[in-house]
């Protein structure tokens, strides 16, 4: 069973996650954020600094909430998706939630 399913996120909405829960997430399992534009012929891909976020927003707002004052930095696109990364070393291929992005 991969930390995904262990973290029981398939069961949740990720737009309700905290900040606070997202950030503890990489800390503890090493599961990076990714916003990723949904123009499709940008896909721009950032991962996402939590600290600043937290700052901003504060602990308790959602990553929904986040997301939702987000935009591309490349072409302004609104609202980025959100996924999950979990880098894998050497050999094996990364995982991401909820689904490899296209
Ligand atoms: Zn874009």
């Amino acid at each position: 069973m991969d930390w995904f399913h262990r973290l029981d996120l398939h069961r949740i909405d990720p737009d309700t996650l905290t900040l606070r829960r997202v950030f503890e997430m990489q800390l503890n399992y090493q599961i990076e954020l990714v916003l990723i534009c949904r123009t499709p012929d940008c896909r721009r891909r950032a991962k996402v600094d939590m600290i600043t976020r937290i700052d901003k927003y504060g602990s308790a707002s959602t990553l929904g909430h986040m997301r939702k004052r987000s935009r591309c930095s490349g072409c302004d696109m609104p609202e980025p998706d959100a996924y999950f990364l979990i880098e894998s070393p050497r050999r094996f291929e990364d995982q991401w939630f909820p689904r490899r992005p296209s």
